[in-house]
């Protein structure tokens, strides 16, 4: 399959990519590629202008300070997980970078590109040749949704493997701007709207993930279950944190939702419990509640469910082997 047509720009300068995006709002950034230029091959993106940002300096780092663990957004997954602080101390960061499709995704996929990948349907996901057996849907720009019948709504659903782990630590992200940088929760990035999933400013750029020190004083993990194990998005994918000090636990699902979730619910619910066969068993009825599944994948809702309840079981379980 061929790329369409597109100029491309390679700025040196941060400033410099934030003034093309300000400029030309059809153009795109470009990290690895590894989610964008299979999206445009398939005609399902076509940015008029590729703006790379592999030339910009100093956006590739792990570095450990005081208070935080700082990730540079060109940072590749591979050297995330890779990193001794996540791999010891970040295990469900390191589990989530390392499932993250193939190899080669990990090389060449930063995790700002994870984060701001684009969200999957079935119905749109596929060939232009493919999509042309039906009306053009909403987010192909039509007027309707093959999903549900509701009027200028788009249900594709986030499967990034990343997110859950980093909101399940509470971390942050710096986004920069032409006029300067902002630190924000990494939960308000996505907007919760298919169509368009990501809630950044016009000519803002993802360019750093904050992870407070709290998060290295507890248990983490990661779990996913997908149809390709060694290549494949996540069906259903849960990161579970539980402090060794307060006890308290923060719980993230991936592939269940048009934006990535915090289980909330279940975290109140978890609230100065002891994790014993009891409280997993509540667990699964609990863990069903935190999303608006839509049957945007070809997994059916009621297999994404199960697998919701037995993925944060699991971690659960796994968190008081720990205790
Ligand atoms: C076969 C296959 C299997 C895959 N399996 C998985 C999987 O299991 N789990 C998973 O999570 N992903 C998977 N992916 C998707 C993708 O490979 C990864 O998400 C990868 O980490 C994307 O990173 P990238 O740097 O290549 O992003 P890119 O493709 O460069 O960018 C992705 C999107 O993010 C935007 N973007 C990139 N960087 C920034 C930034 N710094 N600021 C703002 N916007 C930005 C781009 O404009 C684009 O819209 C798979 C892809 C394929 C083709
Ligand atoms: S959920 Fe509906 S509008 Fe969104 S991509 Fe799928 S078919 Fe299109």
């Amino acid at each position: 399959m061929r790329l369409p047509k597109f100029d491309y720009r390679r700025p040196e300068r941060i400033q410099e990519a934030c003034a093309i995006l300000l400029d030309q709002p059809c153009a795109k950034l470009m990290a690895g590629g590894t989610d964008l230029l299979v999206n445009m091959k398939h005609r399902a993106e076509t940015p008029s202008t590729i703006v790379s940002l592999k030339a910009l300096p100093d956006l590739d780092f792990v570095q450990k300070t005081n208070s935080a663990l700082r990730i540079g957004a060109l940072t590749p997954l591979k050297k995330v997980y890779n990193d001794p602080f996540v791999a010891a101390k970040l295990p469900a960061l390191a589990i989530a970078a390392s499932s993250v499709g193939s190899y080669h995704h990990q090389t060449m996929g930063t995790i700002g590109g994870n984060l701001c990948q684009q969200t999957r349907c079935k119905y749109f996901n596929q060939s232009k040749w493919w999509r042309s057996s039906r009306p053009l849907c909403f987010k192909a720009g039509g007027e309707l949704c093959h999903v549900a019948k509701r009027e200028g709504v788009c249900y594709s659903t986030y499967c990034g493997d990343v997110a859950p782990a980093l909101l399940a630590f509470g971390a942050e992200v710096i986004l920069t701007g032409a006029h300067g940088l902002r630190q924000v929760p990494l939960e308000e990035i996505f907007s919760g709207d298919g169509k368009t999933p990501l809630k950044i400013g016009r000519g803002e750029i993802l360019t750093e993930i904050v992870i407070p020190n709290q998060a290295a004083d507890g248990f983490s993990t990661y779990g996913k279950s997908a149809n390709r194990g060694s290549i494949d998005f996540p069906i259903v994918g849960a990161a579970v944190w539980r402090s060794s000090s307060t006890g308290e636990s923060r719980i993230a699902l991936t592939a269940v939702d048009r934006k990535p979730v915090r289980a909330r619910r279940l975290e109140d619910f978890l609230e100065g419990k002891q994790l014993n066969e009891e409280t997993f068993q509540a667990v699964d009825g609990l863990v069903a509640k935190e999303s608006r599944l839509m049957p945007s994948s070809i997994d059916s809702l009621s297999y994404k469910r199960k697998l919701m309840g037995l993925l944060v079981q699991s971690a659960l379980s796994e968190a008081r082997g720990g205790e």
